[in-house]
């Protein structure tokens, strides 16, 4: 039996835990704001990341304060490459920051393994055991995001690039919706929760008539600009005409996307996870479903095509127990390259 404290840095928040690899449960779980650019503001990159350090010790020093501690796990929402340096973390430190060597700062203050990777890879872990093949994880929360496990192993590059797919461009021209990251037109800009809400409002405003009979009239009180997400899932939920095209307008590139994935490289199964795709639940998988159906999935039977989708669990803890499941498969020398 062994204890290893887990934290998921988010772009918003922390949190924290210790995994108990006997029970295979989260044990103390803590949460507070992360030490970000939007609540330091004039900090320089440099003093963020110092900051981000004294607060994940912190976490870190209290939880080894109460239990015996085997391992650290840390789980970051940008690109991680094998050597735990972050490629880049905007929505952490903005755009400045680049190439950070995370895993070798904390390992410096500490004397047992410590493991850093992307958040989404974490979540990865948590579901190996569901399946015996190729999976993919795809979270559909503001953004898109999503990571593919092959061969035994991650599929990234050398810079920790490899989950990216909410910013492939799906839609072209110059009304294509813009995307966080200053693009137009991408994937993660149009199905995403957020991306959703924008293409509702876009719709609403272009097609005013319909707007008025829809239940989002009712829901905003007949104003466009206050279609937000939560509008959206309750209109989805009353099963609306003009929520549900716009739905699934973004869930057909989606589907087109998770169909280049199969036909280019073979990976049939594909666990939903992310805030927007679980305040649906099924209403979610079976839009995703019906839109998968109409892509064309060289030599795969239907049967297999029924089972390509799974909804992960219904929590906001996909990287803690993916962390804790890592430790428990990882060797030695797995943890010091992850
Ligand atoms: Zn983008």
């Amino acid at each position: 039996m062994a204890h290893y404290v887990v934290i998921d840095i988010g772009g918003t928040n922390l949190r924290s835990a210790v995994f108990d690899s006997a029970t295979q449960q989260l044990l103390d779980i803590g949460r507070g704001p992360v030490e970000n650019f939007l609540n330091n503001p004039g900090v320089p990159p440099g003093q963020l990341f110092d900051k981000l350090i004294h607060q994940v010790l912190g976490h870190i020093r209290a939880h080894a304060g109460r239990y015996p501690i085997a391992g650290v796990g840390i789980s970051f929402p940008g690109p991680v490459n094998e050597r735990g340096e972050v490629h880049s973390a905007p929505t952490l430190w903005g755009t400045t920051l680049r190439s950070v060597p995370l895993r070798e700062r904390l390992q410096q203050e500490l004397d047992v393994p410590v493991a850093v990777m992307n958040d989404i890879s974490a979540a990865v872990y948590r579901y190996q055991s569901w399946f015996n093949e190729d999976f993919g994880v795809i979270t559909i929360s503001s953004g898109i995001g999503n990571k593919v496990f092959a061969g035994g192993r991650m599929l990234l590059n050398g810079q920790g690039l490899g989950g990216e797919l909410g910013h492939h461009k799906v839609v072209e021209g110059d009304n294509a919706l813009p995307c966080d990251c200053g693009g137009q037109g991408h994937l993660g800009a149009i199905a995403s929760g957020r991306g959703t809400e924008r293409l509702a409002r876009l719709w609403a405003r272009r097609e005013p008539a319909r707007f008025q009979g829809s239940a989002l009239w009712r829901l905003t009180q007949g104003d466009a600009e206050r279609i937000d997400t939560h509008a959206v899932v309750s209109a989805l939920q009353a099963g609306d005409a003009l929520a549900s095209d716009v739905l699934a307008f973004g869930q057909a590139h989606l589907a087109a996307s998770l169909a280049l994935l199969y036909n280019a490289v073979g990976v049939k199964r594909f666990v939903l996870i992310g805030g927007f795709c679980m305040a649906l639940g099924a209403r979610y998988l079976d839009g995703l479903n019906a839109q998968l159906a109409r892509c064309d999935l060289f030599c795969l039977s239907e049967p297999e095509r029924l089972a390509m989708l799974r909804l992960g669990q219904n929590d906001d803890d996909h990287s803690l127990y993916g962390l804790g499941a890592y430790f428990l498969q990882a060797s030695p020398a797995d943890v010091r390259a992850a």
